[in-house]
């Protein structure tokens, strides 16, 4: 069994072979997938998915930092009542961006705060976006770390230090994707840094494609090349690996991804 713990499924990118896509991922072992929102819009689609498929789907609610405009605190308050639908496990994705959206550094920190107390009201860890924003994020999550928070790196990227710094954390955890397969990285190093029950496997779909698939349209199926990707740095079997990640997800994401 594999957990999928990023991907967004509901975009238009499936639009046309939506039925083809999930037949594939639960061929190839894919049994839960957890849907990370975007902004308002993406909502009506994304429960779609799980009312449609509930064996499969599990959403969150969240406002992506690239979509953080003035208008933020109105977009989360409209948000917010989504939170008590059953299909709802996590807070995200927020965080912040400074690769796309550094004007806005101001407005993303102050949406990402609510959200990060929204994930202690509501005990639903947090599903975290950082890109070019590393020491912004951890500043942040420094000053609102408690023992109820818990949470996951999306995506992640950093090295030795941010390790070590997110394992000072309550209780965060890696979510690895396709762009760790990706050579120039050599990543595999960093893979072995980090403690072996806090890692998650993730897509991102439709973005960010393992090898052999890089440039093309990424789907939960494309999955297993991150699995064998990170069994290999790790030295042990697929079967293994597949275990252990999805035992770690159940233990952030709960019970009802199991
Ligand atoms: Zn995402």
């Amino acid at each position: 069994m594999i957990i999928d713990t990023h991907c967004h499924l509901y975009l238009e990118q499936f639009q046309h072979d939506i039925d083809d896509v999930i037949a594939n991922a639960i061929s190839n072992d894919v049994q839960r997938i957890l849907l990370p929102n975007i902004d308002l819009n993406t909502i009506p689609d994304m429960l779609k998915l799980c009312e449609k498929q509930p064996e499969l789907f599990r959403a969150m609610i969240g406002l992506h930092p690239c979509d953080v405009t003035p208008e933020y605190p109105h977009i989360l308050e409209t948000m917010k009542p989504y939170l008590s639908n059953k299909n709802v496990i996590a807070i995200g994705e927020t965080g912040i961006d400074l690769h796309w959206e550094k004007e806005t550094l101001g407005i993303q920190i102050e949406s990402f705060e609510i959200q990060i107390e929204w994930a202690k009201s509501f005990n639903l860890p947090i599903v975290i976006h950082a890109r070019e924003s590393f020491q912004e994020i951890f500043d942040v999550l420094k000053q609102h770390d408690s023992p109820e928070l818990s949470g996951v790196f999306h995506c992640f990227t950093g090295g030795k230090k941010e390790v070590h710094e997110i394992m000072s954390l309550n209780k965060f955890y890696f979510g690895i994707g396709g762009n760790s397969t990706y050579p120039k990285k050599n990543y595999g190093n960093i893979l072995t840094e980090i403690p072996r029950n806090r890692i998650v496997l993730e897509t991102d779909a439709p973005f960010l494609s393992p090898v052999p698939n890089r440039g093309k349209r990424n789907e939960p199926q494309f999955i297993k090349h991150t699995a064998e990707f990170v069994a290999n740095a790790l030295g042990i079997e697929l079967k293994e690996l597949t275990h252990l990640t999805s035992k770690n997800a159940i233990d952030l994401f709960g019970p009802s991804i199991a």
